[in-house]
């Protein structure tokens, strides 16, 4: 494993401090971590911009999604339209432990009781596991989505893993004619107002334009699923 150390990342972060999606992209995975790195998709309302740099780039990338058993049946039809139409040939679903869900979920009404709890379940844990050979991933966080995403770089360390954000510095205009100029599909859900797309449990339609996630986990204080934080030490 050759996992940059804090020097190197603040390096890295200094040369692609204006966010320039392709130039991190092909650095992450043709120099920095080839072979060893994956994206991370949710097939949400901007991954296609991701998933249209790679398929640029190299179609042999993982693509993990993880599935917890709760998405939108529209996520899963997107995500199907999108592997063909770029024609990426790596994709890997991950789904929740069989034996820990009848363990600790057996009514799959853990997400009524305690969010953090059937996140940590159903993404957190299988995305821990799936991540065991890669040294990197890819994620689709912007600063734009505010939160605790306001400060975010092109590469994190998150639990000994580094975490490659490419849209880190992308602004709206720039998701929004990206789209257009390559010509590349919506989920369908966005046309309807859904500007951020995890569970059906947990997502409602923003009503605020300028605050994107503001439709996840809606009636709680919960504003992360728990795959971008660092475990806390016990
Ligand atoms: S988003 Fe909601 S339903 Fe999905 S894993 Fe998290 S708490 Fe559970």
């Amino acid at each position: 494993m050759t996992i940059l150390d804090d020097f190197k990342i603040k390096a890295l972060n200094s040369r692609f401090a204006d966010g320039d999606p392709k130039s991190i992209l092909e650095h992450s995975i043709l120099n920095l971590f080839k072979n060893k790195i994956a994206y991370v998709c949710s097939f949400g309302t901007e991954s296609a911009i991701i998933l249209d740099l790679i398929s640029k780039i190299d179609k042999d990338i993982p693509i993990i999604m993880l599935n917890t058993h709760f998405l939108f049946k529209e996520t899963i039809k997107y995500k199907n339209e999108l592997l063909k139409l770029l024609g990426l040939k790596n994709y890997r679903e991950v789904f929740p432990d069989e034996k820990m869900l009848n363990k600790y979920d057996v009514d799959n009404s853990l997400w009524k009781k305690d969010v953090d709890k059937c996140c940590n379940l159903r993404k957190v844990i299988p995305l821990e596991s799936s991540l065991n050979n890669f040294e990197s991933w890819i994620s689709g966080r912007k600063s734009y989505h505010l939160g605790d995403r306001q400060n975010l770089k092109a590469f994190e360390l998150i639990n000994n893993k580094i975490v490659v954000n490419p849209l880190f510095n992308s602004t709206k205009e720039f998701i929004d004619n990206y789209f257009l100029s390559n010509n590349l599909p919506r989920h369908p859900l966005f046309e309807k107002g859904y500007l951020s797309i995890g569970c059906s449990h947990c997502t409602v339609k923003a009503k605020n334009i300028m605050d994107p996630r503001q439709g996840r986990w809606s009636d709680s204080s919960k504003t992360e699923c728990g795959i971008h934080l660092n475990k806390r030490e016990n």
